[in-house]
Formats: structure tokens, C-alpha cells, sequence
């Protein structure tokens, strides 16, 4: 039996255990049941001064229907490395082109962020693996693999261009650590836009770029980043390992893994001041965005999108709903003066029981 809520397995429960899970599992889809409704709301905090878009992440085309069902308003992070793994050649264009077009069609007019190919690391595949990495989370991965790959890089390309002209679809690059890499990106992105036009075959003529802002030094340069993209997305997943030196995969450091770390907190702040004060959008696609208890400091820092696992949207819309800037503003503060995960998530839990009784937490006793 598997716990999902606290990722617990229990291997040959006694009937009891059975009994009590199952009446958990009902409680909790009755719940799940009565929050749906907000799916379908738009994500306007109370006040009516923020608006947050909500999307989803996916991996699947076929998860396109649940994030729509659940309220998405378009996919924030689509992961496109699932369509290249488990299986020994590439997909060609036109394959690609196919997928893309159909969650971007799926999706109109709302946006579709398509996420260029993100291998290496913990996400390896047989023809991807060039040779032995000691340190592979550190290594060829990501735009690095894929600029070491023009070919594959452009082809990919290619099939995103051609699928972003028949809705709104965006380019996202994972692992950028320099200026140098987007530079070059961008011009490969030239030349797959030139080779369409070349045959006459219909594309967009402008797609929007965005860094998936997950490596410290891309905080570090966010100022310089902002000059040359549309929007940034913040990769907490990878951006949590890289900052606090723990790979994210190795269960003996996973106590250190803490979204709420006050250098977490300031690194996000520091790419939205970057995004704000360049007037480019700032999203957040890691699995830190479709947790309510950190939904108002994203408020905040005033990130502008919030992109998750769709099974999350109804809870955090309803949140968004339930919330004013100016509380959101004023949590954000007093979290910043924090020393500690403890103590932040502390404050913000009791804010939430507090605010919301017996709202955002499902008892699990
Ligand atoms: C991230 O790193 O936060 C992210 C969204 O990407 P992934 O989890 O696929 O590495
Ligand atoms: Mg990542």
C-alpha cells in the first residue's frame, strides 16, 4: 500500500490498516471533490490586485485532459525528455512536430511552454550517455548536451517553431548557467527558423524565450539574464540541489532539502526583483509552486505564474482566491527576517490553520 501523501509504503498491511487507509483515501476524495469547483475560477487573489496564471506540468500528451479538467490555464512546463527515453533512435520531426502541435492546439489560446530536451543527470538514456560522468548532475546535461548535439538540438527546434503557429507556445531552456549558452541558442533557433522558411514550410516567426532559472549562477546573473529573454521560470527542483550542495536524488542528505531554506527564499527573490525590474514575466515550474503553504510568499515576491502537478490547481487557485496582497506582502516580510526552514514553515502553517481553519490540511492521524 502506498502512502502518497506522506510517501510512506507499507508493505503487507493487516486488515486494520486496510479499514483505516481506505477511509483515509475516502476523506480525502471527498475533499479532493468538494475544491474542484475552483479549478475552473480564475486565480485573482481577493483584493482583486493580483492575478496569478496557473498551469500545469507535463509529461504526457495524454495528461493534457486532466490538466484541463483540473483548471489549468495553459502547460508551464512541458518535459519534452519523455518522448526521447525507453526507446533506442530519436524521434524525428515530424514525430515531435505531431506531439507538440497537438498540446499546443489542445491548449489555445493559453499558452504552451515547451521545454527543449533536459537528459543527463538522474535522467538518463542509453544514446544520450557520450561516456562515464563521475558527477553526472554536473555534467553534460540539459542545453550543454544539446549544444554539444546541433543536429538533434535543431531538430527539436525545428518541430517547436513549426507547432507555435498554431497557438501560443513558448521556448524554455533548461540548465542555463551563462550568457554564452543563450546567445548560441538563439542562433541555432535562427537557423531552424531559416531552413523552414527556406522549404516553405509554415512556422511561428517569433517565439517567446524563457531560462529555466535552476543553476546558482543564473540567480547570480538574473539582472543580465532579463536583458536578453521574454520570461524566466524558476526550476526549484534542481535549483534547491544546486544552491544547498545536495544531490537531489541521494536519500542520506534529503533532510537538507527544504523549499522554504531562507537561501532558497532569497534566491527566488532575487530573480523576480531581476524579472521586475526588466518588466518580463517570472513563472515558477518545480514542485515548490503547487504547495499552498508556500503560495503567499510566492505572492509576495510577486511571481506571476505558478505551474504544477494538475492534481494541485483547485487547492492553490482556491488559496489564491482566499488571499490578499497585502497579507501575502506582510508574511513575505516576516519570513525574510527568519533564520531557519523550521521557523518559516512554522509561521506559515500557523498562519494558514489560523486564517483558514481546517482548510488547507487534511488531518492525516
Ligand atoms: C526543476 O528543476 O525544478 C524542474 C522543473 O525541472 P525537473 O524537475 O524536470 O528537473
Ligand atoms: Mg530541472
Amino acid at each position: 500500500m502506498i502512502d502518497g501523501s506522506t510517501g510512506v509504503v507499507i508493505i503487507n498491511p493487516d486488515p486494520e490498516t486496510i479499514y483505516r487507509y481506505r477511509e483515509r483515501a475516502e476523506v480525502y476524495r471527498k475533499y479532493q471533490d468538494s475544491i474542484m469547483a475552483f479549478g475552473l475560477l480564475p486565480a485573482v487573489t481577493s483584493d482583486g490586485n493580483r492575478s496569478v496564471r496557473i498551469t500545469a506540468n507535463i509529461e504526457l500528451v495524454d495528461e493534457i485532459s486532466l490538466a484541463v479538467n483540473h483548471g489549468a490555464e495553459g502547460v508551464g512546463l512541458f518535459r519534452t525528455e519523455y518522448l526521447f527515453l525507453g526507446r533506442s533512435d530519436l524521434p524525428s520531426e515530424e514525430e515531435q512536430y505531431a506531439i507538440y502541435k497537438r498540446i499546443v492546439e489542445a491548449n489555445a489560446p493559453n499558452p504552451v511552454t515547451i521545454r527543449t530536451l533536459d537528459v543527463g543527470g538522474d535522467k538518463l538514456s542509453a544514446h544520450f550517455r557520450v561516456s562515464h560522468e563521475t558527477n553526472p548532475a554536473m555534467g553534460l546535461r540539459a542545453i550543454r548536451l544539446c549544444l554539444s548535439r546541433v543536429d538533434l538540438f535543431k531538430t527539436q527546434l525545428r518541430a517547436i517553431l513549426r507547432a507555435a503557429s498554431h497557438g501560443t507556445c513558448r521556448l524554455l531552456i533548461p540548465m542555463v548557467s551563462c550568457i554564452k549558452e543563450l546567445t548560441a541558442t538563439k542562433e541555432i533557433l535562427g537557423q531552424a527558423a531559416e531552413e523552414l522558411a527556406a522549404k516553405g514550410i509554415p512556422h511561428a516567426p517569433r517565439i517567446k524565450i524563457g531560462v529555466l532559472v535552476e543553476v546558482p549562477s543564473a540567480v547570480a546573473i538574473a539582472d543580465l539574464l532579463a536583458r536578453e529573454v521574454d520570461f524566466f521560470s524558476i526550476g526549484t527542483n534542481d535549483l534547491i540541489q544546486y544552491a544547498m550542495a545536495i544531490d537531489r536524488v541521494n536519500e542520506q542528505v534529503n533532510y537538507l532539502y527544504d523549499t522554504l531554506h531562507p537561501a532558497v527564499l532569497r534566491l527566488i527573490r532575487q530573480v523576480t526583483v531581476a524579472a521586475q525590474a526588466r518588466g518580463i514575466e517570472v513563472a515558477m515550474c518545480g514542485e515548490m509552486a503547487g504547495d499552498p503553504v508556500n503560495v503567499p510568499i510566492l505572492i509576495g515576491l510577486g511571481i506571476d505564474e505558478l505551474s504544477m502537478n494538475a492534481l494541485a490547481i483547485p487547492l492553490v487557485k482556491k488559496l489564491v482566491r482566499s488571499v490578499t496582497v497585502e497579507e501575502c506582502v506582510e508574511l513575505t516580510r516576516q519570513a525574510f527576517d527568519m533564520q531557519d526552514a523550521e521557523s518559516i514553515r512554522a509561521l506559515l502553517e500557523n498562519w494558514l490553520r489560523e486564517r483558514f481553519p481546517g482548510d488547507y490540511f487534511i488531518d492525516h492521524s
